[in-house]
Order: structure tokens, then C-alpha cells, then sequence
């Protein structure tokens, strides 16, 4: 590949055809911007030389066919609410795409379809489409009040409608994404059509932005269900909460569920129910409720649970089941009770009744209950293999116990089923170390000032990261495969020799000069080392 000439007079010339094509105010070569954009919720990488944030799909072709010329590699950035060095480009000098300018929504009722700008947070999707009583299968994660729709199908997404309807890649029909030439490539036969001839849609979901920037992409619409109900179970064993989750997903009756273990549920989870929240709660309760008896009752469930509900076992797992009538939301409540009654214990539904109202909550999470750094990681493990994971996790945590403790280095975990044969296994891991300005970005000022602060701590950051690796080893000796793949877990080295070759041999075909995103999915090249 072509590499750019670090000379200060090259980027200038970069820079300012990049301003002359898209505007002054759409470059960005601010310091602080640079630094804080090229920043991920667990850490930093190289700075770019500038960020460019495109208002439409022409533009953003111009600003790549302008960086391609120049031999300059291309880092697309959604919400950035990442955390696996998707975006974080190590060797740095690259043009950084911030997408949130692409911020169009157009809703097609007679396809029912909608077709979004890639930057588009999930957030602001379901506001539009709930005016209009729809919704898209899946419709975000958590993180969906800064995560972008681009952003979270280029790494594979989980969680709101996943239950019924999967993760974010079936939810796409088709998109329009900025090859490396700048040339704009169409997946799917029409905006409402995905399935014609292979899949290319399917292509591009999961790419990690390896192999272009998504512009434009069109979803399926449903008609929303406001009536639901929310359930909440405890188990005393992982044994049993495993096999109460592999129930629930045979059955399909939920629209969503997440399983938390004891340390999340009284730390992360617990961090939300200060007494400012449960004001903001309660108003979310009221609002999201289809009437307001209803939502009396569940403010009057919750205030009566108290935090019993937070502690109630050893595993929780929480529900969301919808019905477009109550009789059915409850219909299938009592289906689904029936299912996992044998293996544990209802409790009361305050942290689904609470997701429910506030879906997407400030990213007040990328701290610890107490301040910590905080860092996930995930393996989708099919059932036949959790156990065994499970059993060498607990092994693997026992022979660094010392360590950990010394360190004050702490565990959690939060589960999700993939589908009926697999199951997300999320571990959390907290620290003490300094907070960043990724931290000071998303978490408001007050919440912050009631966390403790802590100095730069070196030793426990590199013990970190070096668990972190031992674990996606562990991952990889269990045959898990992983989302958001970005530069944290290898894919490469794991596909079989023709599958490495066909896909070689397409990011050479899109990226030739090995520009766009360098070393995400492990597309490495001598800029990316
Ligand atoms: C508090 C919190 C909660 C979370 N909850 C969930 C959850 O419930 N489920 C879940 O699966 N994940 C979750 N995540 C992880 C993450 O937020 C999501 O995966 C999210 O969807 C990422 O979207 P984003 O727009 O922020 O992407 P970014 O972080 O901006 O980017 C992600 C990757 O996509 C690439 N990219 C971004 N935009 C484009 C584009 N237009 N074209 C091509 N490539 C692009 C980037 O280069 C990067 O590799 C959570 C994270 C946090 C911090």
C-alpha cells in the first residue's frame, strides 16, 4: 500500500482540501477533539491528523476518495460507545470518520421500511418510529443513547428485541456503504428487499468498517406492542440458571433477557437505584406504562421490593415479554413462568421494569459502582460447551485470586442467549485506575462527582490487560466466537484456510491499498502495528 508522508506540508494539504470539499466546519484538527475521539471506553490509541464529520452520503464519498488519494488510512467512529479498539487505530496520522452527521431518518409506511443515516443513535430511531406506533425486530443495545445504527451493525449488536428477533444483522435489509474508492456499493436487491443471490448485506454486518463506511441503511418496520410484561427470576446455582435460560429460549416468548450474576447485580445494576435515579425511574415507569394504573402498579411492586430484588440468588435472569394486548403480554408471562419456575424463584421485576422504561440509560456504566475502570468481554459459546467454560473460568479465576485481590481487580458477569444454541457470556472487569475524558464525555458532571477518583495506577492497568488476553484465550480454547470483533479478539487465524483466503482476497478486492480501518478483524498492514 501506498503510505502518506508524515511531512507536516502533506497533512496541511490534506486538511484543507478536506475543508475545501466539506466545509471548515466539518474538519476538525482541535487537540482535545482528536485525543477524545480517538479514545474507546476502555482506552486510547494514535491521534488521527484530523476528524471529519460528513451531512451527507456525497460528501462522505468525497472526504474517502480524498484520503484515498493521499494514501491516508480511514477510521470510521459511530457513537463510540466501543470498547474493543475498533476505532482505535494505534499507529495514529489517520483520518477519523465521525459519523453522527449522517443523521437522516425516512420512514417508508407502504414498504414499512426505514432507511437511516448511518449515524443515526438508536435512541433518536425509536423516538421517530414511536410517534408512528412501529419499531424495528432488534432496536439497540443499551448503549443505543449515543450508539449509532451504523456503528453497531458493523460489530454485530445485542439485546432490545433480541429475544424474538435476534441481533442486529437479520434487522438490516440493506445499505449503502463508501467503498475505500470512494465509490458508493448498494448490498440487498432494493431498500426492502435483502435475500437476492448471496447475501451481501450479510457481508458488511459484523465488517468492523474493514471493508468500507456504512452510509445509508434501510431496516424492517413491525408494529410496536406497548403492552408488556416484565419478570424477574433468581437461581442458586449457574447450573440451574443455565438450563432455566436455555428453557426460556426454546420456548420464544420474550422479547428480550439478560442474566446477571451476584457481583453485577449489586454493583453495576445496583449503581442505578441512588435516590436521584429513582425519581428519573419512576418518571420513565409512568411514561413507558400503556396507562397509568398499570404503572402505579409496578412503581408500587418496585418500591415494596426494594433492594431485596438486587441480591435475590446466586444468578438473576430478567424478561421483557411484549403482547399487542395485555391479555397476551400476560398470556405469555404466565407460559414463560411456567417454563422457568422449576429451576428457580421469581422475584420482583424492578431491573427489567427499569430497562423497559429507560432502554437507553447515560452510559453511566463505563465506570464502576465505585469509580473503577471498567472493561467487557464476551464469547457466544453454544450450550454444549458452557459448562465446561464455565468450570475452567472459575479454575482460571482461582489461580489469580491472589493477584486479583492484591490488585483490587474485580470480576462480574451478564449473560444473554444467541438465538436457542448459544449463549453470550459477558465478563466485566473493574479496576482502580485513573478516569478518562471517554468518562467525562458520557457520564454527567453530578454522577461523576459522587464517584471516587484514583490516581493513574500502571501495575493494575497492565495486569488488566493482560487477563483480558488470558481470557480471550480461554474463549478461543472453548470455541467462542465473538461481536465486535474490532482489534481485541483474533478472526483471522481462526477461520479455516479457504474461508481466510476468500476473505483476504475480498478486502484486497474492496481496500486495495489496505486503507480503510487497518487492523480491525486483523487485516493487519504496516501502518496498523
Ligand atoms: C454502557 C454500554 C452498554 C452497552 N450495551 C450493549 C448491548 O446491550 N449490546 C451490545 O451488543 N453492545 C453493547 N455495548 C457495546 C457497544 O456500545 C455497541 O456494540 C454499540 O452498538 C456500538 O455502536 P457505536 O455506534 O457506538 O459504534 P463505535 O463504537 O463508534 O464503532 C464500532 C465499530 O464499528 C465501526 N463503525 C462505526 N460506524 C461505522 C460505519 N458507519 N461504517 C462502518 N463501520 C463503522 C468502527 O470503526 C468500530 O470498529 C455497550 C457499550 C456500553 C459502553
Amino acid at each position: 500500500m501506498r503510505r502518506m508522508n508524515a511531512r507536516s506540508s502533506d497533512v496541511n494539504s490534506l486538511v484543507s482540501q478536506l475543508a475545501a470539499a466539506l466545509g471548515a466546519n466539518a474538519v476538525s484538527t482541535d487537540a482535545a477533539r482528536l485525543e477524545l475521539l480517538s479514545r474507546d471506553a476502555y482506552r486510547g490509541g494514535g491521534l488521527p491528523l484530523a476528524t471529519v464529520r460528513p451531512t451527507s452520503v456525497e460528501a462522505l464519498q468525497q472526504a474517502v476518495r480524498l484520503c484515498a488519494a493521499a494514501g491516508v488510512a480511514m477510521v470510521p467512529r459511530g457513537g463510540g460507545a466501543s470498547y474493543t479498539d475498533g476505532y482505535v487505530f494505534p499507529a495514529g496520522g489517520h483520518v477519523l470518520f465521525d459519523t453522527a452527521g449522517l443523521d437522516q431518518i425516512e420512514v417508508d409506511t407502504a414498504s414499512a421500511t426505514v432507511t437511516v443515516g448511518a449515524g443515526v443513535t438508536w435512541a433518536a430511531l425509536r423516538e421517530k418510529l414511536k410517534a408512528l406506533g412501529l419499531r424495528t425486530p432488534f432496536w439497540g443495545p443499551f448503549s443505543g443513547l449515543v450508539a449509532s445504527v451504523g456503528g453497531t451493525v458493523s460489530q454485530n449488536a445485542i439485546s432490545h428485541g433480541s429475544g424474538a428477533y435476534g441481533i442486529s444483522a437479520p434487522s438490516v435489509l440493506s445499505m449503502e456503504v463508501v467503498l475505500a474508492s470512494g465509490e458508493l456499493m448498494r448490498t440487498g436487491a432494493a431498500r426492502g428487499t435483502r435475500h437476492f443471490g448471496p447475501d451481501l448485506t450479510g457481508l458488511f454486518t459484523g465488517d468492523c468498517g474493514a471493508l468500507g463506511i456504512k452510509a445509508r441503511l434501510t431496516l424492517p418496520l413491525l408494529a410496536a406492542r406497548e403492552h408488556f410484561q416484565a419478570l424477574s427470576f433468581a437461581f442458586d446455582s449457574f447450573e440451574r440458571f443455565h438450563a432455566a435460560q436455555r428453557a426460556a429460549a426454546l420456548a420464544g416468548l420474550d422479547d428480550e433477557h439478560f442474566g446477571l450474576d451476584v457481583a453485577l447485580s449489586q454493583g453495576q445494576i445496583g449503581q442505578q437505584e441512588d435516590v436521584g435515579s429513582r425519581l428519573r425511574i419512576a418518571a420513565a415507569v409512568m411514561k413507558s406504562a400503556p396507562n397509568a394504573v398499570a404503572g402505579l402498579q409496578q412503581l408500587l411492586r418496585m418500591a415494596a421490593a426494594g433492594q431485596r430484588v438486587l441480591s435475590g440468588g446466586a444468578y438473576m435472569l430478567h424478561l421483557i415479554v411484549e403482547g399487542s394486548s395485555a391479555i397476551e403480554a400476560k398470556a405469555r408471562a404466565t407460559s414463560l413462568r411456567s417454563v422457568l419456575l422449576p429451576h428457580g424463584e421469581e422475584i420482583a421485576n424492578s431491573v427489567p421494569a427499569f430497562v423497559r422504561a429507560l432502554p437507553f440509560a447515560p452510559l453511566n456504566n463505563t465506570l464502576g459502582p465505585r469509580g473503577e475502570r471498567w472493561v467487557p468481554l464476551h464469547g457466544i459459546l453454544p450450550h454444549g460447551a458452557v459448562a465446561g467454560y464455565h468450570a475452567a473460568l472459575a479454575a482460571f479465576y482461582a489461580r489469580r485470586k491472589a493477584d486479583m485481590e492484591r490488585l483490587g481487580v474485580i470480576t462480574g458477569a451478564m449473560f444473554c442467549g444467541v438465538g436457542t444454541s448459544g449463549l453470550l457470556y459477558e465478563l466485566a472487569i473493574y479496576w482502580r485506575d485513573v478516569r478518562t475524558s471517554y468518562h467525562r464525555s458520557v457520564i454527567d458532571a453530578d454522577s461523576l462527582a459522587k464517584l471516587p477518583e484514583y490516581p493513574a495506577n500502571a501495575e493494575a492497568a497492565a495486569y488488566v490487560e493482560q487477563l483480558k488476553k488470558d481470557l480471550v484465550a480461554l474463549y478461543a480454547e472453548h470455541g467462542a466466537a465473538h461481536f465486535q470483533i474490532g482489534r481485541a479478539y483474533p478472526w483471522l487465524p481462526r477461520l479455516d484456510a479457504p474461508a481466510r483466503a476468500l476473505v483476504q482476497q475480498l478486502k484486497a478486492a474492496l481496500d486495495p491499498q489496505g486503507l480503510m480501518n487497518p487492523g480491525a478483524l486483523g487485516f493487519v498492514n504496516e501502518r496498523a502495528a
